[in-house]
């Protein structure tokens, strides 16, 4: 076991807000009510509460979590000065939070996502998880686009050697020292469902029937989310850069096809002057440069692995003789 069993979990549920006027204070309800349930049953501390991450909006999203602050229960909230997008906003509130909690539960304010999940995740910790994930199981709720790009945005990922975990978007539940480890990635292009399995530890599914947003509208849409696609390859990957190199290649071996066949024409005799010479260099000389491209992109490919600066690993357990066993 990980965790300390015999004191309850101070739990915080952060909520990443951006125009959310509409839906917050049904969603203020049922989390508070999620919140006595748990505290009742025993299953979180009674010290624990909900983080709502103002994004930035300029409607009466923030007015509205000083009132719940005030005059509700467990309302905390956080003001962001500018909109930075859900990502890190989530960070943002995250980062606030990593001190301040055992277990933070990241879930959005539409109420898409089935609250009472998250007791489920808080009894996975209990048993040693430190990263729950919660996963959608059907998607009939969703529009028929948004589900088939969604689908074909786990697809792309997959292909492109990011390690995504199957419809889950951001519902989960992170240990405080996952938090922590992930709070060492420096990275300004955040993708988290691309991070969060870097940070490695013992991890679980919990899953879930995803439901219609509650009110207002999405903020992701087809724009954004091609967005969203692109900034999770290209902060995962360097296969894009990888591929050019092997089209460049190809097109070496198509221009070897065309210089047979360009000979071939050029001594029966069927083509006019200068035609086999332009040929044979315009695909030549294309896979040439695509190559030198893919090279250079190469080292290119390694210095923005560099920049980013990850942490190179996460110690979990530290065993030595003489010393305090570490753990962190
Ligand atoms: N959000 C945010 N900043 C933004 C856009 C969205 O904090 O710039 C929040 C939003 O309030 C919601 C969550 O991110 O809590 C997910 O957004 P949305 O429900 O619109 O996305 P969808 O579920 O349609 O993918
Ligand atoms: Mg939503």
């Amino acid at each position: 076991m990980n965790h300390p069993s015999e004191s309850l979990p101070v739990l915080v549920i952060v909520v990443p807000c951006y125009k959310e006027e509409a839906v917050l204070p049904e969603t203020h309800r049922r989390l508070s009510a999620l919140l006595d349930t748990m505290i009742a049953a025993g299953e979180a501390d009674a010290s624990s509460y909900i983080l709502y991450v103002n994004d930035g909006s300029r409607d009466q999203t923030w007015p509205l979590i000083c009132r719940l602050h005030d005059e509700e229960k467990y309302a905390c909230g956080l003001n962001l000065a500018a909109n930075v997008g859900h990502q890190n906003a989530l960070m943002a509130g995250l980062e606030t939070v990593k001190e301040r909690c055992d277990v933070a539960v990241s879930i959005d304010a539409d109420l898409q996502d089935d609250v009472e999940a998250i007791r489920a995740m808080v009894a996975s910790y209990k048993q040693g998880h430190d990263i729950v994930y919660g996963v959608r199981q059907e998607r009939t709720t969703d529009t028929f686009f948004k589900r088939t790009t969604a689908l074909a945005f786990y697809r792309l990922m997959q292909r492109m050697g990011v390690n995504v975990v199957y419809n889950h978007a951001d519902f989960r539940l992170m240990s405080r020292r996952a938090l922590q480890y992930l709070c060492r990635f420096r990275e300004r292009n955040l993708f988290l469902r691309g991070l969060i399995p870097l940070v490695g530890y013992q991890t679980d599914v919990v899953k879930y029937n995803r439901a219609k947003r509650f009110a207002g509208e999405s903020k992701y849409p087809l724009r954004k989310m091609l967005n969203f696609a692109i900034d999770g390859i290209t902060s995962f990957s360097v296969k894009p850069v990888r591929m050019i190199f092997w089209i460049g290649c190809l097109f070496v071996l198509v221009a070897l096809g065309v210089v047979l066949w360009t000979l071939h024409a050029y001594f029966m005799h069927q083509t006019i002057p200068g035609w086999a010479s332009l040929m044979i260099s315009i695909w030549l000389v294309g896979g040439v440069i695509l190559i030198a491209l893919g090279i250079v992109g190469e080292y290119v490919g390694k210095i923005y692995i560099e920049v980013k600066d990850r942490p190179r690993y996460n110690v979990e357990e530290l065993l030595m003789r003489g010393e305090q066993a570490e753990k962190r």
